[in-house]
């Protein structure tokens, strides 16, 4: 049986998140866990830098509660790692630590700088052989995962799975666009990194989530909820479920399903919440189109016109201001910048939505159109 661990969570203030992580832990029997001298390492999601009333990175009073949680234990050695978007060296991380609010654990827990990584192979039966792990986890004894609950252009959700894609070092995560640029393979792919680093246990924040074009440039989305478990695949179904999206819509939980890596007749939520009142969150555009047709036209529809037209990136000039992050990022490397301002091909695009992610501008939205570059 997987427990997952779902409980209101009213606000981010330190003592409501402090009693909900207690709340989780207990569900979850984590202190029995712990040993002396354990290297412990927290991965919150740190995608960009951005504010924490942005909701599109992991609040720091959640990674806040944890550290104290553990120090309270008796553990010394925390460790606060990620891979943000964009080259990974300590200035970004710098960056990334001020902006989105990370720095209030200095003092209490190491924020990494350490940008090496290692190769660490996968378990048996897996497609890759191996991944390359940033140095903080590959090194850890002791791995908590912290996601943001949001909706992604790429893979329909961003929860407990998708976080550990920042397992992988910077500039190497768009290669890995490349690598898989189908839907499947790329979701084979983040199934494989979750399972070689393998957190030992997932919480994620749903306090204020995001939605529509997420994981970057959505709409914050008040849930008043945190998420726990040591079951990553089965939290994100029931975390799905809440957000009002069909989990076999997702690809990375459909193969997960397939796979066997979970089975929802095996979860038991536990925790004081109940869905009803939670509506449906709006999805990014790249994932509904037709909305305008009545209900029992649009899976038919939609199914056709997939095949002729392709989600793209769609550049809104006024908006854009030539830092260059999306070129940085594109994984086939179409993108020019010129007059200060981005050149978006449609030639050679592979629907990654990486720029869309990393614009601090929110200057790109995803339009269908004919797909020139099939
Ligand atoms: S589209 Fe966004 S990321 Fe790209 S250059 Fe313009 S502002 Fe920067
Ligand atoms: S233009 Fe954007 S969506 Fe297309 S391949 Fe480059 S990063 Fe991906």
């Amino acid at each position: 049986m997987s427990t997952v661990s779902v409980r209101k969570t009213e606000d981010y203030r330190q003592d409501t998140l402090d009693l909900a992580v207690a709340n989780h832990f207990d569900a979850l029997q984590i202190e029995k866990d712990l040993r002396p001298g354990m290297k412990v390492t927290i991965k919150p999601n740190l995608l960009t830098a951005r504010r924490p009333n942005q909701a599109a990175t992991t609040h720091p009073n959640l990674a806040l509660a944890v550290v104290k949680w553990l120090r309270d234990r008796g553990a010394e050695d925390i460790t606060v790692a990620d891979s943000p978007a964009g080259p990974y060296h300590a200035a970004n991380l710098r960056t990334v630590y001020g902006v989105s609010g990370m720095n209030i654990l200095e003092g209490c827990a190491r924020l990494n700088y350490d940008t090496g990584w290692k190769e660490i192979p996968c378990p048996e039966g897996f497609r890759n052989r191996c991944f390359n792990i940033i140095n903080p986890l590959a090194d850890a004894d002791y791995i908590i995962n912290i996601a943001k609950l949001k909706t992604h252009s790429l893979t329909t959700m961003s929860g407990g799975i998708k976080n550990m894609f920042g397992s992988i070092p910077g500039l190497q995560k768009p290669e890995m666009h490349y690598k898989y640029p189908g839907q499947e393979d790329f979701a084979n792919m983040l199934l494989e990194v979750a399972g070689t680093v393998s957190p030992d246990i997932t919480l994620i924040d749903a306090v204020e989530a995001m939605e529509g074009n997420g994981p970057n440039s959505g709409d914050r989305r008040y849930m008043g909820l945190t998420l726990a478990s040591r079951d990553v695949f089965s939290q994100d179904y029931v975390a799905a479920g809440l957000m009002g999206i069909e989990p076999e819509s997702v690809p990375m939980l459909k193969l997960a399903l397939a796979k066997g890596l979970f089975s929802p007749s095996d979860i038991c939520v536990t925790g004081d919440f109940t869905q009803n009142g939670l509506k449906p969150f709006r999805l990014p555009d790249s994932k509904k189109f037709l909305g305008f047709l009545p209900d029992f036209m649009r899976g038919p529809v939609s199914k056709a016109a997939a095949l002729f037209l392709k989600p793209l990136p769609n550049l809104d000039e006024g908006k854009c201001i030539g830092c260059g992050k999306c070129a940085e990022s594109c994984p086939p490397h179409i993108i020019r910048i010129a007059d200060k301002k981005a050149r978006i091909p449609k030639k050679g695009c592979i629907s990654c939505f990486c720029c869309q992610e990393v614009c601090p501008a929110h200057a790109i939205e995803v339009r269908r159109s004919l797909g020139k570059s099939l």
